[in-house]
């Protein structure tokens, strides 16, 4: 596994000497890697001659200072896990050489803007367009892989594909979970016990709606009834919960079986933000 930290070093020394006709898969992450990540590097593996990992907590994506000086940094694992899945190259870029100047350039998703994580992180898509933009440019995959976990930013990098015509396929993988249902999220880290058996209630509600809407109760109701268990049967402090198309992400008010539709949930242990998502009709 070899480990680069600049986008020329990668280019002279490597992707000239790659054959072509070899096809090079992307994994994006910030680290404090789990089996969620690892589950890309394995997809790119099977699908990508070569996979490349960048491990950069990108500070433009954080709309919130506290959560950028928390975020968790595993550096030594991290590399072991790669190392023993296989990966072939390392991406680990400091700041200075993604941001050699502080970009003017600003991206908007339009609708992507006004809505769950559009809507309660402001900035935050523009600073995940820019820095994948960037890694793209800097890497030249033909392949990049993210996580269904993070629903939103798949429709996010869709469009950021399509509308700067990168020539790159974008694959997304399954969210991977913990034995109980909880997301695997680097942000996990930072729960306390107590919090950590709290934020069952993101999924358990997720697969009590997905159920309940199944059976035919109304959307409306079951928000309701799940914003009341929040308040009575958690410590969690739901941000949002909400039934949106998975691309587009316009709220539905109903649910109709033929339609495709997910729900998406954000909520607060602590100081600690997490999200998740349960496709409906996928
Ligand atoms: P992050 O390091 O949080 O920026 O995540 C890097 C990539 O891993 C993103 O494409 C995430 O969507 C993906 N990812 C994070 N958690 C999971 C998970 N539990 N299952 C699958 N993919 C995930």
């Amino acid at each position: 596994m070899q480990v680069f930290h600049t986008g020329a070093e990668w280019q002279t020394n490597w992707l000239k000497s790659i054959q072509s006709g070899k096809t090079i898969g992307f994994v994006p992450t910030m680290g404090a890697l789990h089996e969620g990540h690892l589950d890309l590097v394995k997809r790119s593996k099977i699908e990508s001659d070569v996979t490349v990992v960048s491990i950069f907590v990108n500070p433009t994506q954080f709309n919130n200072p506290e959560d950028f000086t928390k975020y968790p940094i595993t550096l030594e694992p991290d590399l072991n896990k790669l190392e023993a899945e296989g990966t072939d190259f390392v991406f680990l870029p400091d700041t200075s050489t993604i941001y050699p100047e502080k970009p003017v350039l600003t991206l908007n998703f339009g609708e992507l803007e006004h809505i769950l994580e559009g809507e309660f992180r402001p900035g935050h898509f523009n600073g995940v367009g820019i820095v994948v933009s960037k890694l793209f440019h800097l890497i030249r995959p033909d392949k990049a892989y993210f996580g269904q976990k993070d629903l939103q930013q798949v429709a996010v990098i869709k469009r950021l594909v399509t509308d700067l015509s990168f020539n790159i396929e974008l694959i997304v993988v399954p969210t991977r979970r913990e034995t109980d249902g909880l997301a695997m999220s680097s942000r996990n880290l930072r729960l306390n016990p107590e919090e950590r058996t709290q934020a069952l209630i993101l999924f358990s509600s997720l697969t009590k709606a997905k159920d309940e809407l199944l059976a035919g109760k109304p959307w409306l109701k079951v928000r309701d009834q799940i914003s009341r268990d929040f308040k009575e049967k958690s410590l969690a402090k739901l941000e949002y919960f909400e039934l949106v198309h998975p691309e587009y992400f316009n709220r539905f008010e109903t649910f109709e079986p033929d339609q495709k539709s997910s729900i998406c949930v954000a909520a607060y242990l602590g100081s600690v933000r997490l999200i998740d998502n349960l496709p409906i009709i996928p």
